[in-house]
């Protein structure tokens, strides 16, 4: 007998949404209670009893995500940064190092840079491109992990992660990927070796700006090394995790899950769009005279290219960066446009437009991660591309 193994878009409509014994609900209601009803002390039903420990609607969520993933177990948060944060604490301890991508979204490096050391938990910024280097950081330093973002943010530049994989196992590391830019669709870092997959749910995963969420997705049977001494018996990351979350009480609201659950289901079709408009405008900028670089490694001749090919076969995503020449151009045309919203985020309907240096990457200012000054980054929506490339040539004319 053969077994079927359903596709990707059939797990992302109906893992975590069976319909209601009851009522025959096509999708499972919304779970709103804090408490649950118990049969007798300490007898749960379902193994619910306490909205912080868990939730139906949280748990529908997690398990779709899981199960795009490619994963063991999935865990749902009010925000990235918080999955960022409550991952951070299951994996280290006083005295541990952290070595991350130099091209980190600006908010996990302020986490690493001025959280974590309060902590005792060091960190420093690699560049992942240089595998000889992140071998001889990782046995330098002992770094427990080694953290990837991919494709990163704001420059689009693409790491390979089986490698990337490799290197950090070999050094007793384990290797966290952050695939908010790539989403599950258009990447499966756990399929290409990575151990942990972070979210912040709140771009493509919600897809729609109405929703603050993190996610992170653990391997099945990923453990803590052995002298860690964890929270649970087994010494599995995922049960470190969930006592944690449970502990700290960083657990996304029911009804924030079901917006995202909602997203996860049409989170393909979005995708696919997001990722033809997107080379439709890197095209035009790489074509503009008043341009002088394009970041997007769907581009036959960005370096990220070959790679993206294998590492993300149906398609490089959603966020294009460029640059002008200039601060001040850059900054006029982020100020210009009038399709694309002059705002923070990526990864909805509604395109984007942001100065990263002062928007986003603002922590990075005066570190050696600094970003180049004439940097646009665009988070390209899902309207009609023409209107995008019109708008984009219009503020590039009137900044100039
Ligand atoms: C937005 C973002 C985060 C942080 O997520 P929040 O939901 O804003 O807390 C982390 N990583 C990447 C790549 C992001 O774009």
């Amino acid at each position: 007998m053969t077994v079927h193994t359903f596709g990707q878009q059939t797990l992302a409509i109906h893992v975590g949404s069976t319909s209601d014994e009851r009522t025959g609900d096509v999708v499972p209601p919304l779970h709103i209670a804090s408490t649950h009803v118990q049969d007798a002390v300490d007898k749960l039903r379902g193994g619910y009893e306490y909205g912080r420990a868990a939730n139906p609607t949280r748990d529908a969520f997690t398990q779709a995500l899981a199960a795009l993933e490619g994963g063991g177990q999935g865990f749902a948060f009010p925000s990235g940064l918080s999955a960022e944060d409550t991952l951070i604490r299951a994996l280290t301890r006083p005295g541990d190092h952290v070595s991350f991508g130099r091209d980190v979204y600006g908010g996990t490096f302020r986490l690493f840079t001025r959280v974590l050391p309060q902590a005792g938990i060091t960190a420093s910024a690699l560049d992942l491109k240089d595998h000889d280097a992140v071998a001889y950081d990782l046995a330098e330093q002992g770094s427990v992990v080694l953290w990837v973002e991919t494709p990163s943010n704001p420059m689009m530049e693409v790491f390979d992660i089986q490698a990337l994989a490799d290197i950090a196992h070999e050094a007793g590391a384990v290797l966290v990927v952050d695939n908010t830019f790539a989403s599950p669709y258009l990447q499966q870092p756990l399929a290409l070796g990575a151990d942990v997959v972070v979210h912040s749910t709140t771009k493509y995963v919600g897809g729609h700006s109405d929703l603050i969420g993190g996610a992170v997705v653990v391997h099945d049977g990923l453990k803590l090394p052995a002298a860690r001494g964890g929270w649970s018996e087994t010494g599995l990351v995922a049960e470190e995790i969930a006592f944690l979350q449970m502990t700290v009480g960083a657990v996304q609201s029911p009804r924030d899950a079901h917006v995202a659950h909602r997203g996860l289901k049409t989170l393909a079709v979005r995708m696919d769009r997001h990722c033809t408009s997107a080379l439709e405008v890197a095209r035009f900028l790489a074509d503009h005279p008043r341009v002088t670089a394009v970041h997007y490694p769907g581009l036959e001749d960005d370096p990220g290219f070959e790679l993206t090919r294998k590492q993300m076969p149906r398609g490089a995503g959603g966020v294009v960066s460029f640059q002008v020449g200039s601060a001040g151009a850059a900054r006029a045309i982020c100020e210009s446009t009038k399709v694309f919203a002059l705002a923070v985020s990526l990864g909805s309907v509604e395109s984007l437009i942001e100065y990263p240096p002062i928007m986003t990457h603002g922590s990075k200012e005066g570190f050696d991660e600094e970003l180049p000054d004439d940097v646009v980054r665009l988070a390209v929506g899902l309207e009609d591309v023409e209107d995008l490339i019109a708008d984009l040539d219009q503020a590039i004319a009137a900044a100039f």
